[in-house]
């Protein structure tokens, strides 16, 4: 089949990248995965190609005349997927297109128009972090989901924030794209980015004086036209930074949704935007602080519980809650050097259970063998001092010391 398209799929998104309606004619047609692939002579669909994820839409089909001279019905393919292999053009659909026929072609505009913003964002970052900082974009990912770039050195935050002044600036200025079909002996005078070697023609797509980049990828034809672009995040990435950044309306959708919680959280705090982060530490440090009050108050108050056993008892069970693990083993630690039993202390309550230690001048190990076997406590340690959880009513467990 892919005889009868000799050089490949017309790519009619090359020619106008803003045509979402098309007429085409089905050159084949054969079985693939769950449906078929359809190829057309010529397409405006953008296949899944350089990190971006393809275009969606529909085929229209157009029907035979009703009986009584009824406008002919047409028969409406969504197209679900688009591949390109060796320069043809693969339209993924569930419905066969007998070859021959005429199609309707339609893009999905909207989405196809988002991501010729974020792809046309890209390449002006890029084409800074290439001019400032010599690296290159070793990897790129355009989906409905997340926009991200792979630059090929280090970048602090600060470089970060700094290219992406540049980009806006870029986008205000609002300067026509241009793309260029370069001969052999043009291509070789020319100092462009790409990701690969490639074979046969190359379309560069220039953002004067910004980037100069080879690119299969529909872009806007003015930077304008992308609106805004800000970056999300950024992280170190194999000894590189990846960017995650939105532009156009998706950056616009991210800052809208950002500004709601931050109201929400300055209404909540009662104060302006630039005080929330002060508020936040203020309440992280008392939050700090009480949780120590509390602490030193529980760890006082148990002391004054042991302090108040009778000298005889031999087996000693307390219940607390809240109470900081080191004060807890030394105060069963205080306890078993003034009863001769065993000592345990259960931090916690009934219904999520309780954290517990027990100590034993002698052994521990009867009453750690018997909360296993009566309530399937988890736990170890020594002959002399155990710790584990377990979720039982606080007077079983009382049964159990007595
Ligand atoms: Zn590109």
């Amino acid at each position: 089949m892919e005889s009868n398209i000799g050089q490949g799929t017309e790519k009619i998104y090359y020619k106008d990248a803003y045509q979402s309606v098309f007429t085409a004619r089905a050159i084949a047609c054969e079985p693939a995965g769950e449906g078929f692939d359809v190829i057309l002579d010529a397409t405006a669909f953008f296949p899944e190609e350089g990190g971006q994820s393809a275009d969606t839409g529909r085929l229209f089909l157009s029907g035979s005349a009703g009986r009584d001279g009824d406008a002919a019905k047409e028969e409406c393919i969504p197209v679900f997927d688009v591949r390109i292999r060796d320069g043809i053009i693969f339209h993924r659909v569930k419905t066969p297109v007998p070859e021959g026929t005429a199609v309707r072609g339609e893009i999905d505009w909207a989405r196809r128009f988002s991501n010729m913003q974020q792809h046309s964002a890209e390449h002006l970052f890029s084409g800074f972090v290439h001019s400032r900082f010599g690296y290159e974009n070793v990897g790129f990912h355009l989906s409905d989901r997340e926009v991200t770039m792979d630059y090929s050195g280090p970048l602090t935050e600060a470089d970060v924030s700094s290219l992406e002044a540049d980009v806006n600036a870029a986008i205000w200025r609002n300067f026509e794209s241009r793309q260029l079909f370069p001969d052999k002996e043009t291509l070789e005078t020319l100092s462009f980015r790409s990701k690969k070697e490639i074979e046969g023609q190359v379309r560069l797509v220039e953002y004067p004086g910004v980037d100069l980049c080879a690119c299969c990828a529909p872009h806007v034809r003015r930077t304008g036209e992308i609106g805004i672009m800000k970056v999300v995040s950024s992280q170190n990435y194999k000894g590189g930074t990846r960017i995650f950044m939105l532009a156009g309306e998706r950056a616009y959708r991210l800052l809208t949704e950002e500004h709601r919680i931050l109201q929400d959280v300055s209404r909540g705090f009662s104060t302006s935007y630039p005080n929330v982060p002060g508020r936040i530490r203020e309440l992280r440090e008392d939050t700090i602080s009480l949780r120590r009050a509390l602490a030193e108050a529980a760890a006082k108050q148990l002391e004054d519980k042991i302090g108040q056993l009778p000298e005889d008892l031999e087996n000693v069970c307390l219940f607390t809650a809240g109470v900081d693990p080191v004060v807890l083993r030394k105060a069963v630690n205080a306890i078993t050097e003034r009863h001769s039993g065993i000592a345990g202390i259960f931090d916690g309550n009934e219904e999520n259970g309780y954290r517990y230690i027990l100590g034993s001048r002698i052994s521990v190990q009867p009453l750690q063998t018997a909360l296993r076997e009566n309530f399937g406590a988890k736990g170890g340690g020594s002959e002399k001092m155990a710790q584990g959880s377990v979720r039982a009513k606080k007077e079983d467990i009382e049964k159990l010391f007595a």
